[in-house]
């Protein structure tokens, strides 16, 4: 016997690679390729750091009044943490406590079953369809809560909200999260369905479309109740997560709505365009709504490809996984680094 009997293991979450160098083309971890709003500049420069004196608002309540007014909803029904990794792995152990599987689909966020594993909580994979699409059929039995990130990643594929709809509505004894971390991009969300079902918890996130992965924020949309059971469980755990200037800047990056629009609606012009290059030189890709695209070569192995653009100092995700080892995940970069990525495609292509 030893201690080492009673230690908690889990095999961690691997994050994609941060490299050093800043010349690096970083198309690996879906980041927002433009900076965050002026207004969060400003909000970091005019703030006061007398605050830090104090402990934070527990309740991040000037975050929330801006979300509530973002999204035409009353603070009863905001949950803020501190990235949407935070959220979710407080929703997984406030809502998961069945003794039947917790569904989600076999290729979809890698943390869903790290969350599983370190809470204990018995989970069941549906696999995607061969088009790796969420078959809703798969989630229509008995089971301990459901969740799914629409639209779904790595695949960048969105489930349309009438088969959300279908989900939720089945499993309205159980708690179904939908995980819409990408849902800026393009895909329809799920937020409006929450008045009429009390088991729907909506995560977002401000690390993708807002640009502002680095300071942490992400937050959920439910009924009073299912928020309520949250914020028990997360003040069991720990009442200071955010801290006052994380609050500021999340604020004030929902003041700006022209520039969220605005860089939205760059990535989702340079994704298209993205395509139709990507298609020329010989991959294929579902129909991306997200901030990447998840492709694969006619010819060239996805470990083929990654090395060379990695010599080339463009990175990009590969997941040495099952189904999908032969895809590679390319985040959409700005217009300048797209032009980069093509033309070191086109080089590899050609010879
Ligand atoms: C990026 C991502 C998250 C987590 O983002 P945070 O930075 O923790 O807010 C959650 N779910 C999916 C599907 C993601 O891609």
């Amino acid at each position: 016997m030893s201690w080492e009997d009673n230690v908690r293991k889990v095999i961690p979450y691997t994050p994609g690679e941060q490299p050093k160098s800043r010349k690096v083309i970083k198309l690996n971890t879906n980041e927002n390729p433009y900076p965050p709003s002026p207004l969060v500049e400003k909000a970091i420069k005019d703030f006061d750091a007398g605050l830090l004196r104090k402990y934070p608002d527990t309740q991040a309540t000037e975050l929330v009044n801006e979300l509530a007014k973002t999204y035409g909803l009353k603070s009863e029904n905001i949950f803020t943490g501190i990235g949407s990794d935070d959220v979710l792995a407080l929703s997984f152990l406030t809502f998961f406590n069945s003794q039947k599987p917790v569904l989600f689909p076999d290729i979809t966020y890698s943390f869903y079953d790290v969350w599983a594993e370190l809470y204990r909580i018995p989970y069941e994979t549906q696999a995607l369809d061969s088009d790796f699409r969420i078959v809703s059929a798969d989630y229509l039995r008995d089971n301990g809560g459901v969740v799914i990130a629409n639209p779904n990643a790595p695949t960048g594929e969105e489930l349309p909200l009438t088969e959300i709809e279908k989900i939720v509505r089945f499993n309205k004894d159980r708690v179904v999260i939908v995980d819409e971390a990408y849902v800026d991009f393009g895909a329809e969300s799920a937020l409006p369905l929450i008045e009429k079902y009390d088991n729907l918890l909506v995560v977002q996130t401000f690390s993708k479309s807002r640009a502002l992965a680095g300071i942490r924020i992400g937050c959920a949309f439910g009924q009073k109740k299912l928020i309520g059971f949250l914020k028990d469980v997360k003040f069991s755990f720990n009442s200071y997560t955010l801290n006052p200037l994380t609050i500021a800047v999340g604020a004030a990056a929902l003041r700006d709505d022209a520039y969220f629009k605005e860089i939205t609606a760059k990535t989702v012009a340079t994704r298209e365009r993205m395509k139709k290059e990507l298609k020329r030189l010989g991959f294929s890709f579902g129909d991306s709504k997200t901030n990447f695209v998840f492709a694969r070569h006619e010819r060239l192995s996805a470990t083929e490809i990654f090395q060379y653009l990695r010599e080339k100092e463009i990175y990009v995700r590969h997941f040495k996984q099952a189904r999908i080892d032969n895809y590679l995940r390319i985040s959409v970069g700005t217009e300048e680094e797209t032009d980069c990525l093509i033309r070191a495609l086109e080089e590899l292509v050609s010879c």
